[in-house]
């Protein structure tokens, strides 16, 4: 199986109906540049910057922060990279940065929430990344954006960094697309209405179960809870793909459900872009893909959209596609 997958390497990844979507992957250091080359990823559809952050006792410099993202853009050569900003908070500590108790972090003060707030630490990244813009297919991402005004501030401090660079005669790309992760349901629920200001989405399926079913997606106890197959999850992300393509954006995923056996049938017919997953997952989610027709599978979408369960919803595309 494993040398049908390699053989699989520098292929497109389409559809048995000739469907193309990009499988990227997720990443978290430049180290991890070798993965996503060897196992044939089209790109990185999340870099996770918060490991510049941690593991260490002061803030990284604009200076190192360029260096890494320079990295990952070089090492690139062009194929669109989605770097998103800082989401520390949450279970996500910093030695340096003491952040008051909260009796429900994952609730609390995270992510774009942090850097709206500590925007000495956010205009420092936004920097260092317009400056690495010069040297790839740069893509900034927002984490854990719950409303409109988030993203119109979070935007407009990045345009007057962008501004100021330039002033200071600093190479910038014109070409960056801003977007957001979808995690937050009230997000996916006005998607229409942010599909007109940004220029992608990544639905965060991690966080956006965890928030919709309100389960912790950390606690074992309530496991039972965090169902990826549940049909309003799958109403949230048709909501957010649809939203997009009618403003004619695109749409990804880079939670974990993106690189899922089960899922992957159901998303490659609700009609999402981009999967983004670990670089591992890749090949075996290209094979896959290569197997489905796209036009059964949003038969399938349609059908798993209107079942009552999780389980109703596994047991469809099992059915579906053999398992
Ligand atoms: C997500 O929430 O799906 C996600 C990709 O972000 P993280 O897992 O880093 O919270
Ligand atoms: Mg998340």
């Amino acid at each position: 199986q494993k040398a049908e997958w390699a053989k699989l390497l520098h292929e497109k990844t389409v559809s048995k109906d000739g469907h193309h979507v990009e499988l990227v992957a997720n990443i978290g250091t430049p180290n991890d540049l070798q993965g996503v080359v060897d196992n044939g990823g089209e790109g990185v559809g999340l870099y996770r910057t918060e490991f510049l952050y941690m593991g260490r006792d002061e803030l990284p410099t604009e200076e190192e922060q360029f260096e890494s993202y320079k990295a990952v853009l070089e090492g690139l050569n062009g194929k669109p990279v989605v770097v998103r900003t800082l989401d520390i908070g949450g279970d996500k500590k910093l030695p340096y940065l003491p952040l008051p108790e909260e009796m429900n972090p994952f609730l609390g003060f995270r992510a774009i929430r942090l850097c709206l707030d500590r925007q000495d630490i956010f205009r420092t990244q936004l920097r260092a990344l317009l400056r690495a813009s010069a040297y790839g297919n740069l893509k900034i991402m927002f984490p854990m954006i719950s409303n409109l005004n988030e993203f119109r501030e979070a935007k407009s401090i990045l345009l007057e960094e962008k501004d100021k660079l330039i002033q200071e005669g600093v190479k910038v790309s014109d070409e960056i697309e801003v977007g957001i992760m979808v995690e937050i349901p009230s997000t996916a629920v006005l998607a229409d209405l942010f599909a007109k200001e940004v220029d992608f989405f990544s639905v965060g399926t991690n966080d956006l179960i965890q928030y919709t079913m309100a389960a912790d997606r950390m606690n074992e106890r309530i496991s039972y809870l965090y169902q990826p197959y549940n049909p309003s999850i799958l109403r949230l992300v048709k909501r957010v793909i649809d939203a997009a393509h009618q403003e004619g954006k695109w749409a990804g995923m880079c939670g974990e459900m993106a690189g899922d056996e089960i899922a992957i049938p159901l998303l490659l017919g609700l009609g999402l872009d981009e999967f983004s997953m670990s670089a591992s997952s890749i090949l075996k989610a290209r094979s896959q893909i290569r197997t489905l027709n796209k036009a059964d599978m949003e038969k399938l979408a349609e059908q798993a959209l209107n079942l009552t369960t999780n389980d109703e919803v596994l047991e469809l595309v099992k059915k579906f596609t053999n398992h």
